[in-house]
């Protein structure tokens, strides 16, 4: 039995399409199901759901063979033990600093300000203020990051950010461009040596998708 796991929604719903490549299509849907484990129609194949920011301990720990996670949760929250071949492209975003569009920035940083930052990526955020030499207080949060700045939690919030339109809801406006991020496929190193064929073909046809 080869277990994937997968995040509903984005990942789920674009990883599908490499999954069909594999000749694999999961028979129900995440969305109105209450199953955590969704068969396929391969017997030998079956998807688990889990928290996006799970995939790589499930994957770490063999809960599962094989995830689909984003590089912004492998950066943040480690990526110990788990080999990573394909960036699989899909769920791509950035990861980017926003403030109030009436907040000036570029000001706060060039006079030395200490800026308050909310954000769920609290170790990516750390890193790169400490690359430009600014100095943070770090507030982390677990959702509506673009709330923050709004009730004067804080100046600033590190998110991920796509068309951009949530910030546009919310009167932020992006001022720095920290990474771009997309999906990885990762693999547990155990499984792939004890399941290596089965888990080759996945990976083939993963990459055969991707090329296509
Ligand atoms: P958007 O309005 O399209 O810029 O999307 C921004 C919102 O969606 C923010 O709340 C982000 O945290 C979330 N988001 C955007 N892209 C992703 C992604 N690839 N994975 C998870 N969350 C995302």
């Amino acid at each position: 039995m080869i277990t994937l796991a997968l995040s509903k929604g984005r990942i789920f719903e674009e990883t599908m399409p490499l999954l069909a490549g594999a000749g694999i299509e999961v028979t129900e849907d995440p969305e109105t199901s209450r199953k955590l484990i969704l068969p396929t129609t391969r017997a030998d194949v079956r998807v688990v759901l889990v928290r996006a920011s799970d995939v790589p301990t499930y994957v770490q720990y063999g809960g599962a063979d094989l995830g689909v996670t984003g590089l912004d949760v492998l950066l943040e929250n480690g990526n110990q033990g788990l080999y990573q071949p394909l960036d699989l492209r899909i769920a791509a975003c950035r990861l980017s600093v926003a403030v109030r569009a009436d907040y000036d920035y570029a000001s706060a940083v060039k006079q030395g300000s200490r800026l308050k930052v909310a954000t769920k990526y609290v170790g990516l955020a750390r890193d790169f203020f400490a690359g430009k030499g600014v100095h943070v207080d770090l507030i982390k949060l677990y959702g509506s990051m673009e709330l923050a700045p709004l009730t004067g939690l804080a100046d600033a919030i590190v998110d991920l950010v796509s068309t951009g339109n949530t910030l546009k809801a919310n009167q932020l406006v992006e001022v720095e461009r920290i990474m771009d991020i997309s999906a990885r496929l990762v693999i547990n190193q155990a499984a792939l040596k004890l399941k290596r064929e089965a888990i080759r073909r996945i990976v083939d046809a993963f990459e055969r998708a991707l090329r296509a």
